[in-house]
């Protein structure tokens, strides 16, 4: 038997260490990662592709991201990591009037939140990604402040500081129950023993609902595959190349090392844990960037990978105490978002946890949302 911690963190992924960082910065006590490899960020967070915008369609995902994203500009400042958010920009190709309809509002929306987001006519679109055929066109939404990072980086600064603050991590520590007594979590059962507890939180990532089985929770989090594929070297990627999204194909580029990374949403994947790459996903997302990108005909596949979107019924995250068990917290079901809203899930949990106000509204977010069906939907999801 260990002795009590205060906060017991189960996961070690972004989301994981931006809490522990927070937590630790918040002076809450005792606080114990536990993540079941030997390394931290080996699940989702690495497979991430490291994609980070503020351009959604529901308030409560844009004010996440725009929180992230000063975050992420003053991550040296508050963790002492030189981790490099490089705000090439974000681009939404728009070839159908729906979609165009669509992102209009989006815009309005984001504008009033104080997003700097431009419309940009077919023609103009040459100017940030002159790569791109626009033939089909009929508009683009871009946001200079948007932009990528990598996961490594930001995961590593954030635990480095986290463990400089006192929090304790422990690998190759699986979580394999939680006794749950009179409405509380009372004790982590692990494959290294029990950590008696004052709050859990629910860092999980894919494996969430899992962790929500233990306490007799039913989470709406599924695992989904989505693979990724990188090129070798190709002359037209410059250090300016923006993040583009090709809306009606669902292809996502960007630059990485010296060619580009493609990725691309198969909606019709069915929840499971396999992460095996399947070649006929693989020559999907090629024939995608090919068309968008003819430059690409002699490009080579230099990587790919697969890897799970912790998925939520309404592609929005589930931040909050879980109504039936009064210190279990989830911070969970990012639906691809993960890694560019963990700086405000992290900051936003630990004021919670404090008896904080947060610093942004995050009701929409709340575990018990579903008791009646889907409410409200984010529907930018990539
Ligand atoms: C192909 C792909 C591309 C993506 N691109 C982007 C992008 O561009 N931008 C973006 O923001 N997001 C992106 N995402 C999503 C992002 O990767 C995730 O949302 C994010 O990594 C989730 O972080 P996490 O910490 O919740 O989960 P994870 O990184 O999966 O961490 C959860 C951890 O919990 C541990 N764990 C699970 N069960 C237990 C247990 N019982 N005991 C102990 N430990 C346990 C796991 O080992 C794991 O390390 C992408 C995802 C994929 C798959």
């Amino acid at each position: 038997m260990s002795t009590k911690a205060d906060a017991v963190i189960i996961g070690g992924g972004i989301i994981g260490v931006a809490v522990a960082f927070y937590l630790a910065r918040e002076k809450f006590g005792e606080i114990v990662l536990v993540e079941r490899e030997p390394l931290l960020g080996t699940c989702s967070t690495s497979k991430a592709a490291g994609g980070i915008r503020a351009q959604f369609a529901s308030k409560v995902n844009i004010e996440m991201s725009m929180l992230s994203e000063k975050l992420f500009c003053r991550f040296k400042e508050d963790t002492g990591s030189d981790a490099l958010f490089d705000q090439v920009g974000y681009m939404f190709l728009l070839s159908r009037d729906e979609d165009v309809a669509q992102f209009t509002k989006s815009v309005e929306l984001q504008r009033s939140l104080g997003l700097n987001v431009d419309i940009l006519k077919p023609e103009d679109i040459g100017l940030y990604a002159p790569h791109v055929r626009t033939d089909d066109l009929l508009m683009a939404t871009f946001c200079k402040d948007d932009g990528l990072a990598d996961p490594h980086e930001f995961l590593t600064g954030y635990e480095q500081a986290a463990r400089r603050m006192g929090a304790r991590i422990r690998f190759e520590t699986e979580v394999t129950d939680l006794t749950v007594s009179s409405g509380k979590v009372t004790e982590v059962v692990t494959n290294k023993g029990t950590i008696p507890c004052g709050t859990v939180v629910n860092a999980a990532g894919a494996f969430a609902k899992l962790i929500g089985n233990m306490a007799g929770v039913n989470l709406k989090v599924e695992p989904i595959r989505r693979q990724c594929v990188t090129t070798g070297p190709l002359d037209f990627v410059k250090p300016d190349f923006p993040m583009i999204v090709d809306v009606a194909s669902g292809l996502y580029s960007h630059k990485e090392s010296k060619g580009l990374l493609l990725g691309w949403a198969d909606k019709s994947v069915e929840p499971s844990f396999d992460i095996s790459i399947d070649p006929d996903y693989t020559d999907n997302i090629l024939e995608r960037a090919l068309d968008r990108m003819p430059q690409l005909e002699t490009a080579e596949v230099a990587n790919q990978w697969a890897g799970l979107y912790e998925t939520t019924p309404d592609h929005r995250a589930i931040i909050g105490r879980e109504p039936s068990v009064a210190n279990l917290f989830h911070v969970v079901g990012f639906s691809g978002h993960g890694l560019m809203h963990a700086p405000a899930a992290g900051m936003v949990t630990s004021e919670i946890l404090a008896g904080k106000e947060p610093t942004i509204d995050i009701s929409d977010l709340s575990p018990d949302r579903f008791a009646n069906g889907i409410v409200a939907e984010e529907t930018n999801v990539i």
